[in-house]
């Protein structure tokens, strides 16, 4: 318990000091960014500065990456909770997804009678690509990542080492790949802000921080199940929102969500 409230500490520090500096740093690196291109455009093939330009452009581009994710994780005070379908938000992002890595094959497994979730559609679809590149880079000869989503109902016996997770209906969502798995020593740490078995300028190790946050956001729950040379399967549970619409009829005050 106390390394979990360490763990809560550290990533909420992690937050408010990505919040501070991230969006800053995104505009200065538009800058320099920006002024490398043009100066990128105007140097000739054979000109002795083109190399080192273009090294500074990619190292621009990989700073920017990893500000989008800070910027992602710090997202807390920005986001904008709306009733979504979590099928609709899969298939729109599978257009993207599909593009991730040529030999992996994306498939989708949907519920048609899903029930609706509250979240922010931006940083659901970024759990989606984080998950999905994850699975990715699990997987370097190619392979299958499947989505799943279905109605779950939690009983008051299930999960009572979450006791946030209230007993009730919840909507389910599998990441499955067939990827090299993860040792329990990783496995223990992937949520923590900065922790990469990749390379360094590979990882940034804030995935699944995001991923974790965003979840928790949301009022669910993420765990995962691992098997080495076997695969990788991430669930995340979101509270099931009611079939009730969501704009009530103009003479009645619709209740207020509690959006802020
Ligand atoms: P990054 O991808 O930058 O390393 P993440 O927070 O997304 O950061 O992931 C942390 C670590 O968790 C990865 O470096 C990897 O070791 C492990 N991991 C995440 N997803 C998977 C997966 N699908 N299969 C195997 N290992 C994974």
């Amino acid at each position: 318990l106390e390394a979990q409230f360490q763990q809560a500490a550290k990533m909420e520090a992690v937050g408010r000091l990505a919040g501070g500096i991230a969006h800053d740093f995104n505009n200065l690196l538009t800058v320099i960014n920006g002024f490398s291109d043009l100066i990128l455009r105007d140097t000739g093939e054979a000109d002795s500065h083109r190399l080192p330009l273009m090294e500074i452009r990619a190292a621009g581009d990989r700073a920017a990456r990893l500000t989008h994710q800070l910027l992602a994780y710090s997202r807390k005070a920005m986001i904008e909770p709306k009733v979504l379908d979590l099928n609709e938000l899969v298939t729109e992002s599978l257009k993207l997804l599909r593009l991730v890595g040529e030999d992996v094959i994306v498939a989708t497994v949907l519920d048609p009678a899903l029930a609706r979730i509250r979240a922010d559609r931006g940083q659901i679809e970024q759990v989606l690509l984080n998950l999905v590149v994850n699975a990715r880079d699990a997987m370097p000869n190619g392979g299958r990542v499947t989505i799943e989503t279905q109605n779950i109902s939690l009983g008051a016996d299930d999960w009572t080492d979450e006791p946030d997770l209230k007993p009730g209906p919840y909507v389910r969502l599998t990441v499955t790949d067939t990827g090299a798995g993860m040792t329990e020593q990783v496995r223990a740490k992937i949520f923590e802000p900065f922790f990469t078995t990749k390379g360094v300028g590979k990882g940034t190790g804030l995935g699944l921080a995001v991923v974790h946050g965003a979840v928790k956001q949301s009022g669910g729950h993420v765990s995962v199940t691992s098997e080495l040379g076997v695969g990788t399967a991430f669930t995340l549970l979101f509270p099931a929102v009611s079939a009730a619409p969501e704009t009530a009829p103009a003479a009645i005050p619709a209740p207020t969500g509690g959006t802020e």
